[in-house]
Protein backbone atom coordinates (compact mmCIF):
# COMPACT_ATOMS: atom_id res chain seq x y z
CA UNK A 1 0.00 0.00 0.00
CA UNK A 2 2.69 2.76 -1.16
CA UNK A 3 1.42 6.53 -1.05
CA UNK A 4 1.55 7.58 -4.67
CA UNK A 5 3.11 10.60 -5.80
CA UNK A 6 -1.09 11.59 -5.70
CA UNK A 7 -1.26 10.71 -2.35
CA UNK A 8 -3.46 7.59 -2.93
CA UNK A 9 -3.65 4.51 -1.87
CA UNK A 10 -5.00 1.09 -3.17
CA UNK A 11 -7.81 -0.07 -1.59
CA UNK A 12 -8.52 -4.01 -1.69
CA UNK A 13 -10.89 -3.73 -4.65
CA UNK A 14 -8.34 -2.05 -6.41
CA UNK A 15 -9.97 1.97 -6.26
CA UNK A 16 -7.17 3.96 -5.12
CA UNK A 17 -8.25 6.44 -1.90
CA UNK A 18 -6.15 9.98 -1.25
CA UNK A 19 -5.17 9.65 2.09
CA UNK A 20 -6.30 12.93 3.17
CA UNK A 21 -9.94 13.47 3.05
CA UNK A 22 -11.72 17.29 3.37
CA UNK A 23 -14.59 16.76 6.40
CA UNK A 24 -17.87 18.60 5.92
CA UNK A 25 -19.80 17.87 8.60
CA UNK A 26 -21.25 21.12 10.90
CA UNK A 27 -23.48 20.87 13.86
CA UNK A 28 -24.32 24.09 13.31
CA UNK A 29 -26.66 25.34 11.10
CA UNK A 30 -25.37 28.65 10.71
CA UNK A 31 -22.06 27.05 9.94
CA UNK A 32 -23.48 24.77 6.86
CA UNK A 33 -23.73 27.74 4.84
CA UNK A 34 -19.49 28.09 4.54
CA UNK A 35 -19.43 24.72 3.70
CA UNK A 36 -20.25 25.59 0.09
CA UNK A 37 -17.33 28.19 -0.45
CA UNK A 38 -14.97 26.16 1.91
CA UNK A 39 -15.24 22.93 -0.12
CA UNK A 40 -14.03 25.22 -3.02
CA UNK A 41 -11.10 26.23 -1.64
CA UNK A 42 -10.32 23.18 -0.23
CA UNK A 43 -10.42 21.75 -3.83
CA UNK A 44 -8.30 24.70 -4.97
CA UNK A 45 -5.92 24.29 -2.73
CA UNK A 46 -5.54 20.36 -3.59
CA UNK A 47 -7.70 18.13 -1.39
CA UNK A 48 -9.30 15.48 -3.43
CA UNK A 49 -11.04 13.65 -0.98
CA UNK A 50 -14.25 14.56 0.15
CA UNK A 51 -16.47 13.10 3.32
CA UNK A 52 -19.83 14.10 3.28
CA UNK A 53 -23.12 12.10 4.68
CA UNK A 54 -26.71 12.10 4.08
CA UNK A 55 -27.07 13.13 7.82
CA UNK A 56 -24.79 16.15 7.49
CA UNK A 57 -27.23 18.13 5.61
CA UNK A 58 -24.09 19.68 3.34
CA UNK A 59 -24.85 17.35 0.68
CA UNK A 60 -26.52 20.07 -2.14
CA UNK A 61 -23.59 22.77 -0.65
CA UNK A 62 -20.92 19.93 -1.64
CA UNK A 63 -22.39 19.07 -4.49
CA UNK A 64 -22.56 22.63 -5.98
CA UNK A 65 -18.81 23.45 -4.86
CA UNK A 66 -17.46 20.24 -6.42
CA UNK A 67 -19.44 21.00 -9.94
CA UNK A 68 -18.45 24.74 -10.13
CA UNK A 69 -14.91 23.43 -9.63
CA UNK A 70 -15.77 20.81 -12.09
CA UNK A 71 -17.20 23.67 -14.38
CA UNK A 72 -14.25 26.17 -13.47
CA UNK A 73 -11.82 23.65 -15.08
CA UNK A 74 -9.93 23.24 -12.00
CA UNK A 75 -10.58 19.37 -11.35
CA UNK A 76 -12.62 16.74 -13.54
CA UNK A 77 -15.33 14.31 -11.55
CA UNK A 78 -12.51 11.33 -11.86
CA UNK A 79 -10.17 13.38 -9.86
CA UNK A 80 -12.13 13.76 -7.02
CA UNK A 81 -12.96 10.93 -3.90
CA UNK A 82 -16.27 12.03 -3.11
CA UNK A 83 -17.64 9.60 0.16
CA UNK A 84 -20.86 9.21 1.25
CA UNK A 85 -22.78 7.83 4.01
CA UNK A 86 -25.82 5.36 4.14
CA UNK A 87 -27.96 6.26 7.43
CA UNK A 88 -29.46 4.00 10.18
CA UNK A 89 -33.40 4.60 8.83
CA UNK A 90 -32.25 3.10 5.55
CA UNK A 91 -30.39 -0.14 6.81
CA UNK A 92 -33.24 -2.43 5.61
CA UNK A 93 -32.21 -3.81 2.68
CA UNK A 94 -35.10 -2.63 0.00
CA UNK A 95 -34.27 1.02 1.76
CA UNK A 96 -30.45 1.14 1.01
CA UNK A 97 -30.64 2.15 -3.08
CA UNK A 98 -33.60 4.96 -1.45
CA UNK A 99 -30.82 6.59 0.58
CA UNK A 100 -28.06 6.64 -1.83
CA UNK A 101 -30.24 7.78 -4.48
CA UNK A 102 -31.58 10.46 -2.33
CA UNK A 103 -27.94 11.48 -2.05
CA UNK A 104 -27.05 11.28 -5.51
CA UNK A 105 -29.81 13.91 -6.61
CA UNK A 106 -28.71 16.22 -4.15
CA UNK A 107 -25.36 16.05 -4.96
CA UNK A 108 -26.33 15.79 -8.57
CA UNK A 109 -23.62 13.30 -9.02
CA UNK A 110 -24.23 9.83 -10.99
CA UNK A 111 -21.80 7.80 -8.70
CA UNK A 112 -20.11 7.95 -5.50
CA UNK A 113 -16.94 7.12 -4.63
CA UNK A 114 -17.29 5.34 -1.72
CA UNK A 115 -20.54 4.67 0.16
CA UNK A 116 -19.97 3.15 3.73
CA UNK A 117 -22.46 2.23 6.65
CA UNK A 118 -22.73 5.68 8.85
CA UNK A 119 -22.45 3.13 11.53
CA UNK A 120 -23.74 -0.42 13.14
CA UNK A 121 -27.29 0.77 14.55
CA UNK A 122 -30.34 0.58 12.72
CA UNK A 123 -33.36 3.42 12.95
CA UNK A 124 -36.77 2.88 12.69
CA UNK A 125 -37.86 3.58 8.68
CA UNK A 126 -38.97 7.04 7.93
CA UNK A 127 -38.44 11.02 7.07
CA UNK A 128 -36.95 11.61 10.76
CA UNK A 129 -33.28 10.91 10.43
CA UNK A 130 -33.19 10.92 14.30
CA UNK A 131 -36.44 9.24 14.96
CA UNK A 132 -37.67 9.60 18.75
CA UNK A 133 -40.18 8.22 20.90
CA UNK A 134 -42.46 9.52 23.54
CA UNK A 135 -39.75 9.02 26.44
CA UNK A 136 -37.41 11.06 24.50
CA UNK A 137 -35.35 8.29 22.80
CA UNK A 138 -34.41 6.92 19.61
CA UNK A 139 -36.42 4.72 17.94
CA UNK A 140 -34.28 1.60 16.94
CA UNK A 141 -34.76 -1.14 14.34
CA UNK A 142 -33.83 -4.54 14.22
CA UNK A 143 -31.95 -5.46 10.76
CA UNK A 144 -29.54 -8.04 9.97
CA UNK A 145 -26.36 -6.10 9.05
CA UNK A 146 -25.31 -8.95 6.67
CA UNK A 147 -28.30 -8.51 4.26
CA UNK A 148 -27.57 -4.47 4.46
CA UNK A 149 -24.23 -5.59 2.99
CA UNK A 150 -25.50 -7.54 0.66
CA UNK A 151 -27.58 -4.29 -0.70
CA UNK A 152 -24.71 -2.18 -0.29
CA UNK A 153 -22.96 -4.85 -3.06
CA UNK A 154 -25.80 -4.64 -4.97
CA UNK A 155 -25.14 -1.01 -5.33
CA UNK A 156 -21.83 -1.24 -6.75
CA UNK A 157 -22.65 -3.86 -9.13
CA UNK A 158 -25.31 -1.19 -10.65
CA UNK A 159 -22.39 1.00 -10.74
CA UNK A 160 -23.65 3.72 -8.29
CA UNK A 161 -20.88 3.81 -6.32
CA UNK A 162 -16.70 2.08 -6.94
CA UNK A 163 -16.47 1.35 -3.52
CA UNK A 164 -18.15 0.28 -0.15
CA UNK A 165 -16.99 0.16 3.61
CA UNK A 166 -18.31 0.65 7.06
CA UNK A 167 -17.85 3.23 9.69
CA UNK A 168 -17.80 2.68 13.81
CA UNK A 169 -17.69 -0.64 13.27
CA UNK A 170 -16.07 -2.76 16.04
CA UNK A 171 -13.96 -6.07 15.71
CA UNK A 172 -16.90 -8.19 15.81
CA UNK A 173 -19.13 -6.28 13.75
CA UNK A 174 -16.37 -6.28 10.97
CA UNK A 175 -15.90 -9.64 11.41
CA UNK A 176 -19.80 -10.99 10.78
CA UNK A 177 -19.74 -9.10 7.48
CA UNK A 178 -16.01 -11.15 6.64
CA UNK A 179 -17.44 -14.38 7.47
CA UNK A 180 -21.05 -14.07 6.05
CA UNK A 181 -21.86 -16.74 3.75
CA UNK A 182 -21.38 -15.83 -0.20
CA UNK A 183 -19.16 -12.38 0.83
CA UNK A 184 -18.84 -10.54 -2.59
CA UNK A 185 -16.77 -7.96 -1.49
CA UNK A 186 -14.49 -6.88 1.86
CA UNK A 187 -15.47 -3.14 3.48
CA UNK A 188 -12.64 -1.21 2.14
CA UNK A 189 -11.76 0.64 5.07
CA UNK A 190 -13.83 1.21 8.39
CA UNK A 191 -13.91 4.78 9.60
CA UNK A 192 -13.38 5.40 12.82
CA UNK A 193 -12.14 8.24 15.72
CA UNK A 194 -8.91 8.21 16.00
CA UNK A 195 -5.92 10.88 16.84
CA UNK A 196 -3.54 10.76 19.39
CA UNK A 197 -5.79 10.33 22.81
CA UNK A 198 -7.19 7.33 20.99
CA UNK A 199 -4.70 5.82 18.45
CA UNK A 200 -6.82 2.55 17.30
CA UNK A 201 -3.41 0.34 17.25
CA UNK A 202 -5.74 -2.89 18.11
CA UNK A 203 -8.45 -1.74 15.26
CA UNK A 204 -5.29 -0.64 13.06
CA UNK A 205 -3.61 -4.55 13.36
CA UNK A 206 -6.96 -6.45 12.70
CA UNK A 207 -7.89 -4.29 9.32
CA UNK A 208 -4.17 -4.13 8.15
CA UNK A 209 -4.29 -7.86 8.94
CA UNK A 210 -7.64 -8.41 6.78
CA UNK A 211 -6.30 -5.68 3.94
CA UNK A 212 -8.71 -2.97 5.23
CA UNK A 213 -7.97 0.41 5.55
CA UNK A 214 -8.52 2.39 9.02
CA UNK A 215 -9.67 6.04 8.39
CA UNK A 216 -9.71 8.08 11.45
CA UNK A 217 -12.28 11.42 11.73
CA UNK A 218 -11.81 13.65 14.96
CA UNK A 219 -8.12 13.62 14.28
CA UNK A 220 -8.06 16.86 15.26
CA UNK A 221 -10.06 16.09 18.81
CA UNK A 222 -13.58 16.54 17.41
CA UNK A 223 -15.31 19.70 16.89
CA UNK A 224 -16.40 19.71 20.62
CA UNK A 225 -19.83 20.15 20.26
CA UNK A 226 -22.02 19.77 23.55
CA UNK A 227 -24.55 17.74 21.71
CA UNK A 228 -21.89 14.98 20.75
CA UNK A 229 -19.12 15.87 23.03
CA UNK A 230 -18.10 13.38 26.05
CA UNK A 231 -17.75 16.26 29.18
CA UNK A 232 -14.00 17.27 30.58
CA UNK A 233 -12.05 16.11 27.54
CA UNK A 234 -9.00 17.83 27.35
CA UNK A 235 -8.56 19.79 24.43
CA UNK A 236 -6.43 17.67 22.14
CA UNK A 237 -4.52 20.21 20.42
CA UNK A 238 -3.68 22.21 23.71
CA UNK A 239 -1.32 18.96 24.40
CA UNK A 240 1.99 20.05 25.70
CA UNK A 241 3.56 17.17 23.98
CA UNK A 242 1.67 17.78 20.38
CA UNK A 243 2.94 21.56 21.02
CA UNK A 244 6.32 20.97 22.12
CA UNK A 245 7.02 18.64 18.78
CA UNK A 246 5.30 21.12 16.72
CA UNK A 247 7.27 23.73 17.73
CA UNK A 248 10.50 21.57 16.99
CA UNK A 249 9.29 20.69 13.34
CA UNK A 250 8.00 24.50 13.40
CA UNK A 251 4.30 23.38 12.32
CA UNK A 252 1.35 23.45 14.28
CA UNK A 253 -0.28 20.59 17.06
CA UNK A 254 -2.80 20.22 14.21
CA UNK A 255 -0.60 19.57 11.32
CA UNK A 256 1.86 17.22 13.64
CA UNK A 257 -1.77 15.14 14.83
CA UNK A 258 -2.65 14.90 10.74
CA UNK A 259 0.76 13.49 10.38
CA UNK A 260 0.95 11.23 13.08
CA UNK A 261 -1.87 9.16 11.03
CA UNK A 262 -0.67 9.13 7.73
CA UNK A 263 2.59 7.69 9.30
CA UNK A 264 0.64 5.09 10.20
CA UNK A 265 -0.80 3.91 7.19
CA UNK A 266 -4.30 5.48 8.32
CA UNK A 267 -6.53 7.94 6.01
CA UNK A 268 -7.22 10.73 8.06
CA UNK A 269 -9.91 12.76 7.68
CA UNK A 270 -10.03 17.10 8.93
CA UNK A 271 -12.71 19.31 8.88
CA UNK A 272 -12.40 23.25 8.73
CA UNK A 273 -14.65 25.63 7.20
CA UNK A 274 -11.61 28.59 7.48
CA UNK A 275 -9.44 29.47 4.80
CA UNK A 276 -6.36 29.80 6.64
CA UNK A 277 -6.79 25.97 8.23
CA UNK A 278 -7.96 24.77 4.85
CA UNK A 279 -4.82 25.92 3.49
CA UNK A 280 -2.64 24.55 6.23
CA UNK A 281 -4.22 21.33 6.39
CA UNK A 282 -3.24 20.67 3.01
CA UNK A 283 0.94 20.89 4.12
CA UNK A 284 0.67 17.49 5.77
CA UNK A 285 2.61 15.91 2.82
CA UNK A 286 5.44 18.86 3.45
CA UNK A 287 7.04 17.22 6.03
CA UNK A 288 8.17 14.00 7.92
CA UNK A 289 7.62 12.78 11.94
CA UNK A 290 10.98 11.46 13.13
CA UNK A 291 10.21 7.33 14.77
CA UNK A 292 11.04 8.95 17.94
CA UNK A 293 8.81 11.34 17.89
CA UNK A 294 5.79 9.14 16.76
CA UNK A 295 6.93 6.77 19.31
CA UNK A 296 6.03 10.10 21.93
CA UNK A 297 2.88 10.60 19.95
CA UNK A 298 1.78 6.86 20.60
CA UNK A 299 2.43 7.30 24.23
CA UNK A 300 -0.54 9.40 24.20
CA UNK A 301 -2.89 6.90 24.25
CA UNK A 302 -5.06 6.88 26.61
CA UNK A 303 -8.72 5.69 25.44
CA UNK A 304 -10.48 8.89 24.99
CA UNK A 305 -13.15 8.85 22.96
CA UNK A 306 -14.43 12.64 22.35
CA UNK A 307 -17.68 11.54 20.86
CA UNK A 308 -20.54 9.99 22.78
CA UNK A 309 -22.42 7.07 21.56
CA UNK A 310 -24.35 6.36 24.31
CA UNK A 311 -27.64 7.21 22.25
CA UNK A 312 -27.66 3.44 21.25
CA UNK A 313 -26.78 1.87 24.34
CA UNK A 314 -30.28 -0.09 24.55
CA UNK A 315 -30.12 -0.82 20.76
CA UNK A 316 -31.10 -4.54 20.32
CA UNK A 317 -27.45 -5.77 18.44
CA UNK A 318 -25.39 -3.00 20.62
CA UNK A 319 -21.99 -3.78 21.02
CA UNK A 320 -19.52 -1.77 23.15
CA UNK A 321 -17.01 -0.34 21.35
CA UNK A 322 -13.46 -1.90 21.55
CA UNK A 323 -10.82 -0.44 24.44
CA UNK A 324 -7.72 -0.23 22.41
P1 LIG B 1 -11.82 17.49 13.23
O1 LIG B 1 -11.26 16.71 14.39
O2 LIG B 1 -11.30 17.20 11.87
O3 LIG B 1 -11.64 19.06 13.45
C1 LIG B 1 -11.96 19.65 14.66
C2 LIG B 1 -11.78 21.14 14.67
O4 LIG B 1 -10.43 21.50 14.37
C3 LIG B 1 -12.64 21.91 13.67
O5 LIG B 1 -13.69 22.51 14.36
C4 LIG B 1 -11.72 22.95 13.05
O6 LIG B 1 -12.18 24.25 13.23
C5 LIG B 1 -10.40 22.78 13.78
N1 LIG B 1 -9.25 22.84 12.86
C6 LIG B 1 -9.17 22.35 11.60
N2 LIG B 1 -7.95 22.60 11.08
C7 LIG B 1 -7.25 23.26 12.03
C8 LIG B 1 -5.94 23.78 12.08
N3 LIG B 1 -5.11 23.67 11.05
N4 LIG B 1 -5.55 24.40 13.22
C9 LIG B 1 -6.39 24.50 14.29
N5 LIG B 1 -7.63 24.03 14.30
C10 LIG B 1 -8.07 23.41 13.18
O7 LIG B 1 -13.43 17.40 13.25
P2 LIG B 1 -14.58 16.38 12.95
O8 LIG B 1 -15.59 17.13 12.20
O9 LIG B 1 -14.98 15.72 14.22
O10 LIG B 1 -13.99 15.22 12.00
C11 LIG B 1 -13.70 15.44 10.62
C12 LIG B 1 -14.74 14.83 9.68
O11 LIG B 1 -14.86 13.41 9.91
C13 LIG B 1 -16.17 15.33 9.82
O12 LIG B 1 -16.36 16.62 9.32
C14 LIG B 1 -16.92 14.26 9.08
O13 LIG B 1 -16.77 14.42 7.69
C15 LIG B 1 -16.18 13.00 9.58
N6 LIG B 1 -16.81 12.39 10.77
C16 LIG B 1 -17.39 11.15 10.64
C17 LIG B 1 -18.02 10.55 11.72
C18 LIG B 1 -18.66 9.20 11.58
O14 LIG B 1 -19.46 8.79 12.45
N7 LIG B 1 -18.35 8.45 10.54
C19 LIG B 1 -18.06 11.20 12.98
C20 LIG B 1 -17.43 12.44 13.10
C21 LIG B 1 -16.80 13.00 12.00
Amino acid sequence: MAQSKDHAIRMNDGNKIPVLGFGTYSPDDAEKSKCEEATKIAIEVGFRHIDCAYLYNTEEQVGRAVREKIADGTVKREDIFYTGKLWSTFYRPELVQTCLEQSLKKLQFDYMDLFIIHNPYALQPGPNPLPLGENGKLIYDNVDLRQTWEAMEACKDAGLVKSIGVSNFNRQQLEMILSKPGLKYKPVLNQVESHPYLNQSKMLAFCKSKDILLEAYSALGSQRNAAWLNKETPVLLEDPLLAAIAKKYNRSPALVALRYQLQRGLVVLVKSFTKNQIEENIQVFDFHLSQEDMKSIDGLHRNQRYLKVDAFFGHPQYLPLDED
